[in-house]
């Protein structure tokens, strides 16, 4: 169950309560709706409470980023709250190369001369491309929007797809497959890495791969990593007992044996997350690929980004929480377009320059509830208003004029 977020009358985090207690407490008066989205509420009476340890867990994807609460309770670890933040990746990127072709046609035009400029530009140290860093500041967001209404005593990252301690020159330290279960997760990981996620016979890719011996067991080959790869199930089968050789491919046992180069297996934002989540101040747990999917299978969960939040690093191994539990979906939209007008089929203006979005203390993307006393759209609308041909806003298809209008949630860059 999604727990509401709780702050005293003088905006402390409380520990976050049941739905139904945040229903008692706002039907008695002894709260008010603070925040529509990240619904907080606060209590106007109440000052300071107890508060048991809650962690922030993140599993960092490329296009969606699990976030999750996890308290300490004296019953055990327990999801309290989760979402599931979908970056807008791409979207920057897109947006970026229409700038720069625009700008350069515009500047290539044989209209004036321009001096050339001087190339003086440089970037800074821990530059990070646009898109990735749009990621970074949407975790980093959240982050702070859940600090201000959640006591977070600690954060859990994955930082690292498999544990670069435990399979540091794995070839030649002689990891082996079968030691320990976590282990087993991790070499997975790192021949995943190393096979580049697909079939080392055939190259199929999206199919389940098997952990495979080069040299079969039966033959006298070893547990070793340096004589495994990945198969797809055709693969492993037609090969049999062969040797990888002797199947036709005598390049898989000669790459088994090269080292993997980069044996980190570094993302750069996961690194400049965890560089972000230690100016917090708080402890920062970091955990492995490996180790999540380990603690993910060893309960029998489903896969999804906010259980796998929950199962970051040693921590998620003995997190309770219900399957049915429905985390806040939050979508990055960004705010604004930066082009002015937009043009015809000529690369002409065609509409008028863009006006001021915001009018009457309204925002464009604002979401409100509006009560129209009379006309065609008599009644009570709740959605997201643009701001057009003032006094009278689009809402939902019609305008209606700001008067009748209330804000519930104010347009932040998220849809939800
Ligand atoms: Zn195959």
């Amino acid at each position: 169950m999604q727990r509401v977020l709780v702050i005293d009358k003088n905006k402390t985090p409380l520990m976050p309560c049941h739905p139904a207690r945040a229903r008692e407490l706002l039907k008695a008066g002894k709260a008010a709706v603070f925040r529509r989205f990240l619904f907080t509420i606060i209590l106007e009476e109440r000052e300071g409470g107890e508060t048991q340890p809650v962690a922030l867990k993140i599993d960092h994807g490329s296009s969606t980023t699990g976030l999750t609460l996890v308290a300490d309770f004296q019953s055990g670890k327990r999801v309290i709250w989760a979402a599931e933040l979908t970056h807008r990746g791409p979207a920057i990127r897109d947006a970026l190369l229409s700038r720069r072709q625009i700008r350069r046609a515009r500047r290539q035009r044989q209209t004036r001369y321009r001096a050339a400029r001087f190339n003086n530009r440089r970037r800074s140290a821990g530059w990070l491309p646009p898109s990735l860093k749009s990621r970074l500041d949407n975790i980093w967001t959240w982050g702070m929007r859940l600090a201000r209404a959640c006591p977070i005593t600690s954060l859990s990252q994955e930082l690292v797809r498999f544990d670069t301690q435990l399979m540091q020159n794995a070839e030649i330290s002689g990891i082996e497959y079968q030691q320990g279960e976590l282990q087993g997760y991790e070499v997975r990981e790192y021949l995943l890495e190393k096979w580049g996620r697909q079939c080392a016979y055939c190259g199929v890719k999206d199919l389940p791969l098997e952990v495979e011996h080069i040299i079969p067991k039966t033959r006298g080959g070893s547990h070793r990593v340096t004589n495994l790869s990945l198969a797809c199930h055709d693969c492993n089968k037609k090969k049999s007992t062969q040797t990888a050789a002797e199947f036709g491919h005598p390049e898989v046992q000669a790459k088994a044996k090269q080292p993997l180069k980069d044996a980190a297996a570094v993302n750069a934002t996961r690194w400049a997350l965890l560089e972000r989540l230690k100016l917090t101040g708080l402890t920062v747990e970091i955990g492995t690929g490996g180790r999540t999917k380990f603690n993910r299978f060893g309960q029998g969960y489903p896969k999804a980004h906010w259980i796998d939040a929950a199962r970051v690093g040693e921590s998620g191994g003995a997190v309770k929480l219900s399957v049915t539990h429905l985390p806040l979906l939050i979508k990055a939209t960004g705010r604004q377009r930066r082009q002015m007008t937009t043009p015809d089929k000529y690369g002409f203006p065609h509409t008028k320059p863009k006006i001021s979005s915001i009018a009457y203390g309204f925002k464009t993307g604002d979401l409100v509830k509006a009560i129209v006393p009379a006309g065609k759209h008599v009644g009570t609308h709740v959605g997201r208003v643009a701001i057009r041909k003032r006094p009278s806003f689009a809402l939902k298809g019609f305008d209606v004029h700001p008067k009748y209008l209330k804000a519930l949630h104010r347009s932040d860059g998220y849809s939800y």
